[in-house]
């Protein structure tokens, strides 16, 4: 189990990129399989090239294949739809994933449910939702969201079992809260999850053990909110100006936890930067290796 107050998840992102390569490297010695995912961007997002450029690299890097589409932001979605069929029926595409946002003359529900939910390595196609929601296991396995599966790593690295724990997951979101709170159920944690109507969100946040903050509020979650001891899970991205009264225009990164006065009282936080976000883009080679894995009939590794 890891020491420190500190939850490095840049460096636990680390060693799981190289289990996953390890892992990826006897696929092809022993079966002749060398996993595929492909990455789709639509349009000219400056966040989501950075995104797309780092998950292409780090797909190579894995040993794995990586294929990427990128289609000019006037697509339409009927030929989005017939890349995604295309790929589809791929078989050197194991994995695919869209890259979100979409521009608006496309429906982002209409491409989700068109991806085979077996290379649905976002986990967001309703069959990996319902299979998350109902345990399913062996055949029927979900994938699942690559965000909450690197938290629920990292707090399953640090706590050992979670049963019994209380759980406060702050956010509801298809992509972070929901299955998040589905992950803690599954390891009987007792879970509320927490919104913007919530009644008194800092008494609901005191009583968590395991505190998981996935709202995009910069700072929010004020140290006493938090329980002495709780394990915090910041997932939040915000970008700020840096403290020179704007001059610079600069900007920086931070959660939604303020990290530095939670330090004294959580028993372990996770810092923004190199928290939650190093895991995300980790798991997605997690899940593009468990879906080859289990389209050739090979039971997937433990990671
Ligand atoms: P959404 O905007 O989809 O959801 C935010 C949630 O926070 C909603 O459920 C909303 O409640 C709740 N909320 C908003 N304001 C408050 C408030 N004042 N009090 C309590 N709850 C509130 O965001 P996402 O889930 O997509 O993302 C959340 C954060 O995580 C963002 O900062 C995002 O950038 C980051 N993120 C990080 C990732 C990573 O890799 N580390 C990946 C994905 C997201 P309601 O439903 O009532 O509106």
């Amino acid at each position: 189990m890891a020491e420190g107050k500190i939850i490095d998840g840049k460096a636990f992102a680390a060693g799981l990129r190289e289990r996953i390569g390890r892992e990826t490297a006897r696929l092809k010695a022993e079966h002749d399989v060398i996993p595929g995912l492909a990455v789709v961007l639509v349009g000219e997002n400056p966040a989501s090239q950075v995104y797309v450029r780092n998950k292409a690299r780090q797909t190579a890097e894995a040993g794995m294949r990586s294929f990427e589409h990128k289609l000019p932001p006037e697509t339409g979605q009927d030929e989005l739809l017939a890349l995604v069929e295309k790929l589809n029926n791929d078989p050197a595409v194991n994995g695919i994933l869209v890259q979100l946002p979409l521009p608006d003359q496309i429906s982002e529900q209409a491409v989700i449910d068109a991806i085979d939910p077996d290379k649905d390595v976002d986990g967001f196609h309703i069959l990996n939702v319902g299979r998350l929601s109902t345990g399913g296991t062996g055949a029927s396995a979900p994938l699942v969201p690559c965000t909450p599966l690197g938290c629920m790593m990292m707090l399953k690295d640090r706590l050992g079992s979670l049963s019994g724990l209380n759980a406060v997951v702050i956010g509801r979101s298809n992509i972070v809260g929901k299955p998040m709170a589905q992950l803690l159920i599954k390891e009987s944690c007792t879970v509320t999850v927490a919104h913007s109507r919530t009644r008194d969100l800092p008494a609901v946040a005191r009583g968590a053990d395991i505190l998981v903050a996935a709202v995009g509020r910069p700072g929010m979650i004020k140290a006493d909110w938090i329980k002495p001891g709780a394990t915090v899970i910041d997932v939040g991205i915000n970008r700020v100006p840096v403290e020179d009264g704007g001059e610079s225009g600069k900007t920086r990164i931070v959660g939604d936890v303020d990290t530095q006065a939670a330090m004294a009282v959580a028993g372990a936080i996770t810092p923004v930067p190199g928290g939650v976000g190093p895991m995300t883009i980790a798991c997605l080679l997690a899940n593009t290796l468990t879906a080859a894995c289990r389209q050739e009939g090979i039971e997937p590794p433990a990671l």
